[in-house]
């Protein structure tokens, strides 16, 4: 039935949390944050994503630009501790970007799954991340070669769930919206945005969030998607 399967990446292969995760707390330790007002690492990740998350939004829709996002969320979220300085902030929205994209935890069974769909379906990639660093991800985490490309926003023009992203990837794929299948986490931009473009969807959804949007299919585990193609 289909042919051609579209994959978010960020919280649907890359485990992102535990990336990020990883990466605050090695630039809290390299810069020393408990010692200049931070007091409870995982409190302070719990308010950077809240924040982030916010930011990333604002992106999304399109009011503030990469470089206000990579500074402004950690701008805010240490403004907090009364940590205001402006070339340390700087450094710190660096690093993340530089040592984030290296880090390598997957979700689980990402590898397996897309080595048992790459020999049957042709795979890609459809992003709203930065052309720089999802590459990176891919290549570092060793999961780029089951994808034939990469179709980040920056390079579409658009973001996701805008339909003419899927619109965009599916010719460049060759690919026809009803033998196309879009994989995601995020019910607006992901699964939203391929209903719109006519594409059936697959739900990701770990934590078994409720909601009530209408989806193809719905999925706990990546294992699963084995049953569905
Ligand atoms: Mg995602």
């Amino acid at each position: 039935m289909y042919s051609h399967l579209f994959f978010d990446l960020d919280r649907t292969l890359w485990d992102f949390e535990t990336n990020s995760y990883e990466t605050l707390t090695e630039i809290i330790d390299r810069y020393e944050l408990l010692k200049k007002g931070l007091k409870d690492i995982d409190l302070f990740v719990k308010e950077y994503y809240i924040i982030n998350d916010k930011l990333w939004e604002e992106y999304r829709v399109g009011t503030i630009d990469k470089e206000t996002l990579r500074y402004e969320r950690f701008r805010r979220a240490l403004l907090k501790y009364a940590i205001t300085d402006n070339s340390l902030i700087m450094h710190i929205g660096n690093d993340y970007v530089n040592l984030s994209p290296v880090k390598t935890n997957l979700i689980p069974y990402a590898k397996e799954v897309l080595s048992y769909l790459s020999k049957k379906y042709e795979l890609y990639i459809i992003t709203n991340g930065f052309e720089e660093v999802q590459h990176i991800k891919l290549k570092e985490s060793g999961i780029e070669h089951y994808f034939i490309d990469v179709i980040t926003s920056e390079r579409a023009g658009c973001k996701k769930p805008d339909v003419r992203i899927f619109d965009y990837s599916m010719k460049l794929a060759n690919a026809r919206a009803k033998t196309s299948l879009m994989i995601g986490d995020c019910l607006v931009a992901d699964i939203g945005g391929a209903r719109n473009a006519g594409i059936h969807q697959v739900f990701f959804n770990p934590n078994s969030i409720e909601h009530n949007a209408n989806v193809t299919y719905e999925i706990k585990s990546l294992n699963e998607l084995k049953k569905i193609v």
